[in-house]
């Protein structure tokens, strides 16, 4: 038999890290003995794993600034760790009830229902509820959360450049799952508080775009405050229906990848336009940025729209 026996995530300290994983997700501490480490200095070896699975995880203190500069950053602030449970709502009620920070609220996904947090380190894990029907197809796209290309150039990158590349990630997700490539995100005190995709397949509904999934998401989750001084990310520009949602949402800022007119080349539409002229019209200002890495935003496109 093969099979993925250990996954390490580097922590602070070994004690705050065992309680989160054995007192707040009810892993169980498989072993915890002493160690030395490959400079001669004591460690532990301390591995915790949900009851009755097989791969564990081992808890690794971080050694040196090094492996410290990486605690909480293992995935480059991408998901990178997948907690599929029989019972999401009291997994949930659970964690919150413990204080554990979730990046956005639970959505309801093809293959199960499903809610990002942090761990103890800052990693970001996917809580995932029990697939609708659990096969091959569910448990496969569940694995691709998360996935895609690792940004270029980080050391170069803004701040919009990097939000930006995070929805065109998004947008990428999208249509691995069989929906519209199209991904929007929602940034407000310098981190993310919503992410969202298109879901017109998977819900079966043509208002289903991106930004008006975020916009629902943010009123029904965050306080109207937040919203108005938060920037919406989005992979392509808004579609005409799409920033009639965002100006109603209270959003004023917003930045785009991939210009609408050229996806409208790419996809014979002439119904979608620079969002500017509608935003322009009202009197209440909405600040545009865009079109950032257009030629990023483009690659999701490619082979999607073809008419043939
Ligand atoms: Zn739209």
């Amino acid at each position: 038999m093969t099979f993925v026996q250990l996954v390490a995530i580097v922590v602070h300290e070994y004690e705050p890290a065992i309680r989160f994983f054995v007192d707040v997700l009810g892993f169980e501490l498989v072993e915890d003995s002493p160690a030395t480490t490959t400079g001669g200095s004591p460690k532990r070896w301390v591995v915790v794993r949900p009851p009755d699975a097989q791969t564990g995880l081992l808890l690794a203190r971080a050694d040196g600034q090094q492996q410290a500069a990486i605690v909480g950053n293992q995935h480059a602030g991408r998901v990178g760790f997948f907690l599929r449970v029989d019972d999401f709502a009291a997994h949930y009620q659970r964690m919150v009830a413990a204080g554990v920070e979730f990046v956005g609220p639970p959505r309801k996904e093809p293959y199960g229902q499903v809610a990002v947090f942090l761990d103890i380190a800052g990693n970001r894990w996917d809580l995932l509820g029990p697939a609708p029907q659990a096969n091959q197809a569910d448990v496969r796209a569940a694995s691709q959360l998360g996935s895609g290309r690792t940004p270029q150039g980080a050391a170069t990158m803004t701040d919009d450049d990097k939000y930006i590349r995070r929805a065109i990630d998004l947008a990428r997700q999208a249509r691995e799952r069989g929906n519209h490539p199209f991904g929007a995100l929602l940034v407000a005190d310098e981190r993310i508080v919503l992410e969202a995709e298109n879901t017109v397949v998977s819900q079966n509904n043509p208002t289903h775009h991106a930004e008006l999934n975020l916009v629902q998401a943010a009123w029904q989750t965050l306080p109207s405050e937040l919203i108005r001084r938060s920037t919406l990310y989005t992979s392509t520009e808004p579609c005409p229906m799409c920033t009639g949602a965002i100006f109603w949402s209270g959003i004023r800022r917003v930045v785009f990848s991939f210009p609408a007119l050229d996806l409208g080349a790419m996809a014979h539409d002439r119904f979608c336009g620079p969002c500017r002229q509608l935003f322009e019209r009202a009197e209440q200002k909405t600040e545009v940025v865009g079109p950032i890495l257009p030629d990023e935003g483009r690659q999701v496109h490619l082979g999607f729209w073809t008419t043939a």
